[in-house]
Formats: structure tokens, C-alpha cells, sequence
């Protein structure tokens, strides 16, 4: 079952602070292969695990299709953290896959860096700066339990009220496979 639905707004696992890893046994290797297909099929540039329903601090990324990131290599961080950010913030008009055909601007450190652990659970630390500090931070907060409609303006949030309500209530067409319920959950 390589391709897995995605949790969607409303969904108690996405307002989790994920649990830590501490072993990479085959169950998160396979669950970290799931994520990438998962995430190719819904044409997204990243995944954190709660989205699957798996409460574990890892995420995915792969921004190679995005113009000009044709040559970052898709990326696996297991319980990351932002070690620093700019000052510098940059806006970006932000989606989620747990929340389709919903995008809206956040402001954001413009540079991060980011400590984690690789599958052999070795340290590494990346410094990232345009869309890959972008995305991190946002895969970063869905393992803190945040979504990325947390943090814009009061007066996007009014707007979104009624369509986040719509998802929450799985009333949405969706091209992708979502959970069955708010309590969703497979590791
Ligand atoms: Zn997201």
C-alpha cells in the first residue's frame, strides 16, 4: 500500500507535537519510501509523517520540480531542528496538502539552519535559504502541531474559516486519497 492517505485539517494528529525517533527499523524505512510516493502522487514538494497519520518527527522533501531546484536532491530529515533564522523574513504564498486548493501569504524567515538526523540517524545540518527554507519551516511546524493557516493575518483567517470547516468536514473534492476520520492514525 505504497501510496497513503493524507490527513486533512481537523485531524487530531496534525495538532500533535510528533513523537521522536529513536531507531529506523524497516517499518520507518518503508514508511519514509510511502511518504515520497505519497507525496509524488499529490504533486507535493513535501511531507511531514502526521500527514500520513504516522506520529513520528520526520519529513520529506523534494523540490526538484520546481524551477531552478532541478538539482536538490530529495531529502529525508528525521527530528529536526532550527538551530537559527534570519532575521530577514520573505512572503510566499503557501499551500498544504492537508488543506487542498487553500494558499494564502506567510511571512517567514528568509534563512534558516537546520540540524536532523539522516536514516543512519548521523547528525547533519543544512543551510537553507529561499523555497527549501521555506518548505523545511513549513514541514518543520506540522511536526510541532502547526499549520501554516495558523500564522496569517486575522483577516485571512476570517476567509478561510468556511472553506477549512469544508475540509474538515471532508466536503471537498480532493485528486488525492485523504483519511477517513479526525482520528486517523497508522503508527
Ligand atoms: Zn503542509
Amino acid at each position: 500500500m505504497p501510496i497513503l492517505p493524507i490527513t486533512v485539517c481537523g485531524d487530531k494528529i496534525l495538532r500533535k507535537k510528533a513523537a521522536k525517533v529513536s531507531k529506523v527499523d524497516n517499518k520507518i524505512i518503508k514508511l519514509i519510501a510511502d511518504m515520497f510516493e505519497t507525496m509524488h502522487n499529490a504533486n507535493g514538494i513535501g511531507l511531514a509523517a502526521n500527514q500520513v497519520g504516522a506520529n513520528k518527527q520526520i519529513f520529506v522533501i523534494d523540490i526538484s520540480a520546481a524551477e531552478g531546484y532541478e538539482d536538490i536532491k530529495p531529502l529525508v530529515l528525521i527530528n529536526p531542528k532550527i538551530i537559527s533564522k534570519s532575521e530577514e523574513t520573505s512572503v510566499y504564498e503557501e499551500g498544504c496538502l492537508s488543506i487542498p486548493d487553500q494558499r494564502a501569504d506567510v511571512v517567514r524567515p528568509a534563512k534558516i539552519v537546520i540540524e536532523y538526523q539522516d536514516t543512519d540517524l548521523k547528525s547533519q545540518t543544512i543551510e537553507a535559504d529561499d523555497l527549501l527554507a521555506r518548505v523545511m519551516q513549513h514541514e518543520y511546524d506540522h511536526l510541532q502541531g502547526v499549520l501554516f493557516t495558523d500564522l496569517v493575518d486575522e483577516e485571512t483567517k476570517k476567509k478561510l474559516k468556511k472553506p477549512l470547516n469544508r475540509i474538515k468536514n471532508r466536503k471537498v473534492e480532493v485528486a488525492y486519497p485523504i483519511s477517513s476520520s479526525a482520528d486517523y492514525q497508522i503508527l
